[in-house]
Parts: structure tokens; C-alpha cells; sequence
């Protein structure tokens, strides 16, 4: 195992189970045991030059209390009660042995509301996070409707790369055997074996907005014929600044054709793209899973001579809790000069950013998800969506921008029932 290899960082004497600051240490749980309350906790603690304070200026103002949640209360799963079986829905008896074959039993809430309505041809607006089975609420009607019509096609826009992949391998899953096949189109992989796949016989285009945008420009792609459009995860399109080339892109839909609107909030801009582009939409809302409650949130303080990354290390090496961890920065940069530190050091880890080339980025995640690599370092674009088993702590190495980022990277850990541990550093 990976602590006999590892070089241990340089000892230190400060206990982070205690509630108590030592000169020249950390302390966990600061806040509640006389801590500076309130106030933007990093700055203090803002040594890094110039640059970095000019980024921390357009930070929003979180109270460090926020950070802070001992309640580990285990939230009972709310039992919902499906009107349907998968059995029941009017789709192709293939596609329903492809279901069973995934060992999904019963239908998911936006499954359950959505797909019964996808199936007559409506419009769908799911405000629907991840984790909630919306992928099969879209991929299960597109793949009915391909089964019983070959020349069916298909457009599936998804913010990242990690999503996109994810997407094709659930459309893999339930199109085995079939002869019906996707391709992925998505930046910082090579086009040249993209625009290959999309001139063999394809149904169905998954893709980030950049890059399916580059390939209709050129012609690869006509979307004039396109049956059926999907937006996976609308409001972080807009979070990441596509919203012109999404807009570019549904323009370029006919008409008659099906949508698919999957977003977790519905801002403005998103709004008034479905009222623009979809027709008469069946809305269908889930709640999300509040996993913030299962995961145990604390701080950890570090004052001014603090060394973070051996206060990091030490956390790492009580293996026995820290088994999966998951640590976020805020700077491509900063991720990967993290993550080669923590590998000089003797750890498993690995990082995932958007400087890093597709493949690698892949390669890790996979590394991750099958804990050949116990730690992953990342930035919020790179993590963003992604659906990694069995997470037992989030470190926020940097305090993220705004509370909603923070929600949403805790939220990483704690899923399926679980307990999870949110730890952030602050200055
Ligand atoms: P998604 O929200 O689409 O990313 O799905 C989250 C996770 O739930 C994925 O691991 C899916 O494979 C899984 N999933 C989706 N639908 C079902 C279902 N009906 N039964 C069991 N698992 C499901």
C-alpha cells in the first residue's frame, strides 16, 4: 500500500481533532472555538502577490460559519414511489432488456415523470441536477425513436469533455448490439478522428458547444436534419459562457424537432433560450438530493506561518478515513503544481484541468474512479457534473468563489447514502 513507499512531509505537532491552534499549525473547527467570526476568511491569509488578490476582489463574501456543519445526520432516503416500471413504457422490447441489463429496477423520479411524455414527441424541460438519472430520461426516448426509425438522428450538447464521455458511455450501455452509434465531439481531442466518426454511420452527435460549433462551421455537421436536440446541465453552459454558441446552434435546428432541456437552476437567460426554442415543454422538476446534509462540513485554519501543503499531507496520511479524496483549487496551474507535489511526496494522486490534454484527463478519471489513484486534485470546470463512486472527503485547498461552487463541490462527497466529509482550508 501506498504508506510504505511514501515519504512522510515534515512532522508536525499541531492535532487537527482538537479544536485548539498551535503556533504554527492548524486547527480544525476554529470557528466555533473562539475563531475570527465572519468575514471573507482568506483575507488574512492572502500572501500570494498581487495576482492573486486582484481574482479574490470578484469573490463573493462567505461567511467561513457556512463552512462549518457538524450534523452528519444521515438523511433518509425519501422513498419515491414510481408510477411506472420500465416495463410499462411503450418502448422497444430491446431497449427494455438493455434497461434490466444496467440492473435499474425501477424508474428514477425525472424518468418516471419525464419519459411517458418524451415518448409522444413532447418537449421536456427537467430542472434536474446530476445524480438524478436524467441521462437515461433523454437517452432511452432518442433511442426509441432510432430503433424504429434508422435515419433518426441526434444532438447532445454537454458542458465538459468528463460529461460528454459520460453520456456516451451510459448511450453504449443501452445500445448494445444494436448497430446504432454515437460519436463524441468534444475540444482537446484531435477533430481529424472526430470528423471520421461523424462521416461514418451515426445517429447520434455528443458534444461540448466549441467544438460542435468548429464542426458545423465546417460543414461536418448539418443540424437542419437534426430529429432531436439535448442541453445537459443548461445553466452551467451559461456559467461557462456558452450561451451564444448554444443559441447558434438551436438556430440552426429545424422546427419540427424534439428538446430536451435539462437544467439544475433556471437563470434568466436559460428561461428565455427554452421559451424561445422549445414548444409547449412538459416540466418536470426533481428535488435534489440535498447531499450537503450528509456530509460533515469543518474548517481547517491555518494562520500566516502555516506550511499548507504538510498540513494537507497529514491529513492524507491517516489513510483509514481519508480513502477517497477529492481536493479542489482554484488555478489550472496551482491544481497541477499540487498534484506533482503530492506525487514527489510518495501519494497516489493525480489532477484534472483544462490545460490538460483529453486523454490524460480521461486516464485519471478513470484511475480514480477504480482507486488506482486515491486523490484527485481539480478545478470546478474540470470536476463539474461528474459522478465519482464512493468520495469520502472534499478539501477545498482554496475556498471556491462563490457558496453555490462550494455546495456544489461538498457535493461530491456523501452521495448513495453516504457519509461524507467537506473540509476547507481558511486563512
Ligand atoms: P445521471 O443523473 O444520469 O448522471 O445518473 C446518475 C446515476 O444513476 C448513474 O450512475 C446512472 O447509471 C444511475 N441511474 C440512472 N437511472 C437509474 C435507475 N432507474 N435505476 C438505477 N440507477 C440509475
Amino acid at each position: 500500500m501506498y504508506n510504505n513507499t511514501k515519504q512522510r512531509g515534515p512532522s508536525r505537532s499541531s492535532n487537527y481533532s482538537s479544536g485548539g491552534s498551535r503556533s504554527g499549525g492548524a486547527s480544525r473547527g476554529g470557528f466555533s472555538s473562539g475563531g475570527r467570526s465572519g468575514g471573507r476568511p482568506s483575507s488574512g491569509g492572502n500572501r500570494g502577490g498581487g495576482n492573486r488578490n486582484k481574482r479574490k476582489s470578484s469573490y463573493e463574501r462567505i461567511d467561513v460559519s457556512r463552512f462549518i456543519s457538524k450534523s452528519t445526520v444521515i438523511e433518509k432516503e425519501e422513498i419515491y414511489l414510481p408510477t411506472h416500471t420500465f416495463a410499462d413504457f411503450k418502448i422497444d422490447a430491446k431497449l427494455k432488456l438493455a434497461i434490466a441489463n444496467k440492473n435499474y429496477i425501477y424508474p428514477s423520479p425525472i424518468q418516471d415523470k419525464s419519459i411517458p411524455h418524451a415518448l409522444e414527441g413532447r418537449d421536456i424541460l427537467g430542472i434536474a441536477d446530476t445524480g438524478t438519472g436524467k441521462t437515461a430520461a433523454f437517452l432511452i426516448p432518442i433511442l426509441n425513436k432510432i430503433i424504429n426509425n434508422r435515419e433518426e438522428t441526434a444532438i447532445i450538447i454537454a458542458p465538459t469533455r468528463e460529461l460528454a464521455i459520460q453520456i456516451e458511455t451510459e448511450f453504449n450501455d443501452f445500445a448494445r448490439g444494436m448497430k446504432i452509434y454515437c460519436v463524441v465531439c468534444v475540444g482537446g481531442a484531435p477533430i481529424s478522428a472526430q470528423i471520421r466518426g461523424l462521416r461514418r454511420e451515426c445517429n447520434v452527435v455528443i458534444g461540448t458547444p466549441g467544438r460542435l460549433l468548429d464542426l458545423v462551421k465546417r460543414g461536418e455537421i448539418n443540424l437542419s436534419t437534426t430529429r432531436s436536440i439535448v442541453l445537459d446541465e443548461a445553466d452551467r453552459m451559461l456559467d461557462m459562457g456558452f450561451i451564444n454558441d448554444i443559441t447558434f446552434l438551436l438556430e440552426k435546428t429545424p422546427t419540427e424537432r424534439q428538446g430536451f432541456f435539462f437544467s439544475a437552476t433556471l437563470p434568466k437567460p436559460i428561461e428565455k433560450l427554452i421559451e424561445r426554442f422549445a414548444t409547449d415543454p412538459v416540466k418536470v422538476m426533481v428535488k435534489t438530493r440535498d447531499t450537503s446534509k450528509n456530509v460533515e462540513q469543518d474548517v481547517i485554519r491555518i494562520n500566516r506561518d502555516s506550511n499548507k501543503i504538510d498540513i494537507l499531507c497529514e491529513l492524507l496520511d491517516n489513510e483509514k478515513e481519508f480513502k477517497k479524496v477529492l481536493i479542489f483549487s482554484e488555478m489550472k496551474h496551482a491544481v497541477e503544481k499540487l498534484s506533482v507535489e503530492l506525487i514527489k511526496r510518495g501519494y497516489k494522486a493525480g489532477s484534472i484541468h483544462g490545460d490538460k490534454r483529453h486523454n490524460d484527463r480521461q486516464r485519471t478519471l478513470l484511475k480514480f474512479r477504480n482507486n488506482e489513484i486515491n486523490i484527485m486534485v481539480a478545478t470546478d470546470v474540470a470536476a463539474r457534473g461528474l459522478d465519482i463512486p464512493e468520495v469520502t472527503h472534499v478539501i477545498n485547498y482554496e475556498i471556491p468563489q462563490t457558496y453555490d461552487t462550494y455546495i456544489h463541490r461538498i457535493g461530491r462527497t456523501g452521495r448513495a447514502g453516504m457519509k461524507g466529509v467537506a473540509l476547507t482550508f481558511v486563512g
